[in-house]
């Protein structure tokens, strides 16, 4: 594990909002460390969250959130990442159809 993913990794992170461990973080931009009051978009389900001093997650204040979805970068991240994570669920329960078709 290099240095930026052991700093960023937190065996007791969660989801807040579908449960899941989500003990690694991956960064869009060359700055793959995370800090406080970074904002954690969740690959299972989408949601945004933001992390707290000892880098856990903690909901977005309504006025984090709103500030958030008003920067125009941010938004189309958000809005991109949680299509691709609606595909992904997509070709996952495409894949476990066939598989329970072509298993029986
Ligand atoms: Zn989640």
């Amino acid at each position: 594990m290099d240095k930026a993913r052991a700093q960023n990794y937190n065996p007791n992170r969660v989801c807040l909002k579908c449960g899941k461990r989500v003990d690694e973080a991956t960064a869009l931009d060359d700055e793959a460390v995370l800090y406080a009051g970074d904002v954690s978009i969740c690959i299972y389900c989408g949601d945004v969250a933001m992390y707290d001093d000892d880098l856990l997650l903690r909901p977005c204040l309504p006025d984090e959130l709103a500030g958030i979805m008003a920067d125009p970068h941010a938004r189309r991240v958000i809005e991109e990442a949680r299509r691709f994570i609606e595909e992904y669920h997509k070709m996952d329960a495409v894949t476990e159809l066939w598989r329970k078709i072509t298993c029986n």
